[in-house]
């Protein structure tokens, strides 16, 4: 049926065709906006962009934003000319029903957990490039933890911070040197609300130090089924400082971290009991967030009488630590100055003395040289904790094994739960189509179940190829259009911008390459041989491309000067064209690069990668792995289902193992990808490629998912921890 588009007058306008009127239906499309649950959601997506295919572009996919953009009257007009009715009404519906569905995974798996929810806490969470409070590879797990957690119906709050200027865009100058700007992001855009107590004001909380307090209000922003409370210090109370304290993802000093992390840790925890919560079992998602523990503690003490023993037996028992970092830089530790200024009133409270406080984040607790560490604290603190891979967990049990200097290392209580990805959030909407015809009925609800992917292996092959290279042309599309707009800012030639439009080649093999250049990553290990790369590149019949994205700390010189190097690439001419790089790496750019490349490369120094997260997503999409058998790699390469480079040995001496790392990198390129990819039939496909595409998805996507992440943790963290299992505090 067609729809006669409404006239506009000043008269009251007639009812829409829909039987709603314009109002109604503008209330509809904000609802869906004010819950993230649209992220993950193609039709939502897709719903959002037609109002308006070029804005919503220019806005960062932030349908607020669109939305603000529109009057109830026009938002009728456009849904009128598109016929979008029925879809709006639709995913309304089917929102509605999400919020009530009682039939989830938890509801039969996870019942205790009942009115005594999870409290998940982390200092980043990275649920849409929209909402920009994440940084990199750890904020995007805590997204799609919750975003699992949700699905599953895990009775969970996620506790955090609001940063007003997020972590910083990036931009590369004429020399190709990266530029960092902060950009305010307007609160009215984001789909959050003030937090509100029981008696329905806004809650803010209140953390005394031995300076001013500190102050900070709540904000509740809908993932789900999930609420995440973020707290904001941006408050009038606060001194002009402190107003700015939550205005970075990881932009101060030392002081600045501490009361960061004062507000996320004691500041969460108090947030909680404000709004009448009380957490069955806490989740502290990397050592960050520790200082809960303290502040749970003292509530322990306070509401029922218990002594400070006593009470911190009980939260340890119900607290779950993950540890996420190899590096040592990865781990907080602070002076006692620092700790006296900002927890001494806690302490106070506590009843314990300075010294006995310094212990309980310090693996001599009498050893005054010694700093204190978040990770010791989140260790001593919680019965369970767990690494983020098999082989982070290695790794981190002899990292802490002078915590329990009686115990081998096999029984240091480090275990591990490997990390997993949102399959909705990564998996491309043409890729999900063709799932949706070959996969059990239902399937998207079922992930992290295997047989569920075994059905890849009836699909057509060449269907799986033409929905891949579908994939790939709009990735391509993607970085021609990015990187010309960058050289036109920039400044740069026309020539160069048209250059730009007419890079890469969708017939070539392509290798992506976006994650953080922190140097263990060793983006530049592709490089250690030039002449043998621009032999690879510009082979006549079987060449290579390579798309890079990542960003470098502020203050990593190393790491900024590596992306000038790959930058300026493009100014060889052995490499233009072939070679890209894209600023700006966040969740977006993110999901092209996984969702449009053939090979995924992950070159780490092993065993530097606890896990790594961005290969799994590759995986959903069809793209093969070629990676060091590092993180979650080392556990998941089995043979047929990608590339491993080398064999996971290491030297004593870095530069010979990254000299070897080097050359097997080559050597799987010219032997194995490189031959795979160019053999093919009399109709154009390779086969052999295919297969291992569908091994890779058969045997992976499962284990890798992180509704099987959720489900573990349910299973062996937050189960027995609800139950309130005692601890042996056995290290003090
Ligand atoms: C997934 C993701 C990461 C993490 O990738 P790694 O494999 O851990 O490097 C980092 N940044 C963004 C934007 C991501 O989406």
């Amino acid at each position: 049926m067609t729809q006669t588009p409404t006239m506009v007058s000043d008269a009251s306008p007639p009812p829409a065709p829909s039987g709603l009127s314009p109002e109604a239906l503008f209330e509809k499309c904000n609802a869906l906006a004010r819950n993230l649950w649209w992220s993950w959601q193609p039709e939502v997506i897709n719903l959002f962009r037609d109002l308006d295919p070029i804005r919503w572009r220019q806005l960062d996919h932030n349908p607020i934003a669109l939305l603000s953009e529109f009057t109830p009257e026009r938002l009728e007009m456009r849904a009128s000319e598109l016929v979008l009715f029925s879809r709006i009404n639709h995913a309304y519906r089917r929102l509605k029903e999400y919020m009530t569905e009682a039939g989830t995974w938890a509801r039969t798996h996870a019942g205790v957990l009942g009115s005594r929810p999870v409290a998940y806490f982390s200092l980043e969470f990275g649920v849409h490039e929209s909402v920009p409070i994440y940084s990199g590879g750890l904020g995007v797990l805590s997204g799609d933890h919750i975003k699992s957690a949700s699905g599953l119906g895990v009775p969970l709050v996620a506790i955090g911070l609001f940063y007003d200027q997020g972590y910083f865009k990036q931009h590369l100058d004429m020399d190709g040197y990266q530029r960092e700007e902060y950009l305010d992001t307007k609160v009215e855009n984001l789909p959050m609300e003030p937090a509100r107590g029981r008696d329905g004001k806004p809650i803010t909380i209140t953390i005394a130090t031995r300076n001013r307090p500190l102050q900070a209000k709540v904000w509740l922003m809908r993932v789900g089924r999930v609420n995440l409370y973020l707290l904001d210090c941006d408050v009038k109370e606060n001194s002009p400082e402190d107003r700015e304290l939550t205005a970075r993802l990881y932009g101060g000093d030392t002081r600045t971290r501490i009361r960061q992390e004062l507000v996320a840790g004691v500041g969460g925890v108090r947030a909680l009991a404000a709004l009448g919560i009380v957490p069955g079992v806490f989740h502290l998602n990397e050592g960050h967030s520790a200082f809960a523990t303290l502040e749970a503690i003292r509530e322990r003490m306070k509401n029922d009488g218990m002594s400070f023993d006593d009470a911190l037996r009980e939260v340890a028992g119900r607290t779950v630590f993950t540890t996420h970092t190899p590096v040592p830089a990865g781990h907080d530790r602070f002076d006692g100055g620092l700790i006296e200024e900002h927890l001494g009133p806690l302490r106070d409270e506590l009843g314990i003395s300075f010294e006995q406080l310094m212990g309980l984040g310090r693996v001599e607790p009498q050893n005054a040289q010694e700093p204190f560490c978040m990770t010791v604290l989140a260790l001593k603190l919680s019965r369970r904790a767990n690494a983020v891979s098999s082989l982070h967990g290695h790794v981190s049990r002899r990292m802490w094994a002078h915590l329990w200097p009686w115990r081998v290392e096999e029984e240091i209580p480090i275990g591990h739960i490997t990390n997993g990805v949102h399959v909705k959030s990564w998996l491309a909407w043409q890729m999900q189509q063709l799932y949706d015809r070959e996969f059990p009925i239902n399937w998207i609800r079922r992930t992290g179940e295997p047989e569920v992917w075994q059905a890849i292996h009836g699909t057509d092959p060449g269907e799986l190829w033409e929905t891949h290279n579908s994939l790939k042309n709009l990735l391509l599309a993607f970085v021609r259009r990015r990187v010309s707009r960058q050289c036109r800012r920039r400044g740069e030639s026309d020539e160069d911008v048209e250059a730009a439009r007419n890079m890469l080649d969708p017939n070539v093999l392509t290798i992506g390459f976006g994650r953080r250049f922190a140097t263990y990553k060793r983006a530049d290990l592709i490089l250690a041989d030039m002449d043998r790369l621009a032999r690879m590149v510009n082979h006549p019949q079987r060449p290579l491309q390579i798309i890079f994205a990542g960003k470098a700390h502020p203050a990593d010189e190393p790491g900024k000067q590596l992306i000038k190097r790959i930058a300026n690439l493009r100014h060889d001419p052995r490499f233009a064209g072939r070679i890209a790089f894209v600023e700006d790496y966040e969740i977006n750019v993110c999901r092209h690069l996984v969702q449009g490349v053939d090979v995924w490369l992950n070159n780490p120094r092993r065993p530097q990668e606890a896990s790594g997260t961005s290969g799994q997503k590759a995986v959903l999409n069809g793209a093969l792995n070629l990676s060091i058998l590092d993180g979650w790699w080392a556990e998941a390469y089995d043979g047929s289902n990608g590339f491993a480079i080398g064999d996971g040995a290491r030297h004593v001496d870095q530069a010979v193992t990254d000299a070897r790392d080097g050359e097997n990198l080559y050597r799987t390129l010219e032997e194995e990808v490189i031959p795979l990819y160019y053999d093919r039939d009399i109709d154009g496909l390779p086969q052999h490629w295919i297969k291992r595409m569908m091994n890779s998805i058969s045997s992976l996507a499962w284990r890798f998912s992180a509704d099987r992440m959720v489900a573990d943790y349910v299973r062996n963290g937050y189960l027995p921890a609800a139950g309130g299992l005692s601890c042996q505090m056995d290290f003090r």
